[in-house]
């Protein structure tokens, strides 16, 4: 059992992959969650301990709530959960809302809203001081995109990750005297595989120019922001939403 145990959601890769490894070097034992890649999680784990720290890897797709009750049910085996980074989230292929099917909206809220809510309602239920927990941080991944609407691209993901903005406001003050802050992170354009999984696999170097400081930022950029957020560095600190943009999210 350790004093401070952090579940970050979709952690084999990106930015929830740079995320499990600061963090462990934090002191927080992590639980790399991953949907499907396995080795990537793998990777992560075998990192961390190479480095000293302790991790685990548990597979849960967050769109699936036995599968969210189950995560939580395996952190619960290492300690008091301490943390959670709602960081699991998805893009999909290029489209006007006119062209959207329901499977894909269904898609794009399951995993990047309602897991999100799912997750923080679990973790809440562990950390609230009204739940006899002893409080904790929560740190939502939104987007740039909240703010820029995606047109043409994807406005779907960037709806979701509006609902994220307002879902770190209004949570943050539900919990605020009860131990737990809420916080949210707002990234640009971040290089990871995310835009592949879109189907736009050179969005980074096509959009680099056009940036305000003319390049992408790094998950470990973005990770630092989050690291900065669940520490104690941040104890004033709730219901801001932090973007993590290089000025994209500022632009006119
Ligand atoms: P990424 O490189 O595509 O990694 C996505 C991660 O989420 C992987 O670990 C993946 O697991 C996991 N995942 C996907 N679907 C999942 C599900 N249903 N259940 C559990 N885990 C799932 O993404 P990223 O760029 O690091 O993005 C991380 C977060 O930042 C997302 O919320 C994204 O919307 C946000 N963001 C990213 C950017 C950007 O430019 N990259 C910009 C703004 C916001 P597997 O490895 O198993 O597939």
């Amino acid at each position: 059992m350790t004093d401070q145990v952090l579940i970050v959601t979709g952690g084999s890769r990106g930015i929830g992959a740079s995320v499990c490894r600061k963090a462990s070097v934090f002191g927080h034992t992590v639980i790399v969650n991953y949907a499907g890649n396995k080795t990537a999680a793998d990777a992560v784990v075998a990192d961390i301990e190479a480095a000293g720290g302790k991790a685990v890897a548990v597979q849960a797709d967050v769109s699936r709530e036995a599968d969210i009750l189950a995560l939580f049910n395996a952190a619960d085996e290492l300690g008091q959960l301490t943390g959670l980074v709602n960081n699991a989230g998805v893009v999909d292929f290029s489209q006007r809302v006119d062209e959207m099917t329901a499977e894909r909206l269904t898609r794009m809220f399951s995993i990047n809203v309602v897991g999100s809510f799912l997750c923080a309602r679990e973790a809440i239920k562990r950390m609230s001081t009204r739940h006899g927990g002893s409080g904790g941080g929560i740190v939502n991944l939104g987007s740039a995109g909240s703010k820029l609407g995606s047109p043409s691209q994807y406005v779907d993901y960037a709806s979701s990750k509006g609902a994220i903005d307002t879902m770190t406001v209004g949570l943050a003050l539900e919990v605020a005297d009860e131990g737990i802050r809420v916080n949210a992170v707002r990234p640009g354009i971040i290089d990871t595989e995310l835009h592949a999984s879109g189907g736009l696999p050179d969005r980074v170097a096509q959009l680099q120019s056009k940036l305000p400081m003319k390049r992408a930022g790094s998950a470990d950029e973005v990770a630092e922001a989050i690291i900065w957020l669940l520490s104690e560095s941040s104890s004033y600190t709730t219901g801001a939403i932090l973007d993590v943009s290089g000025g994209r999210s500022i632009l006119p």
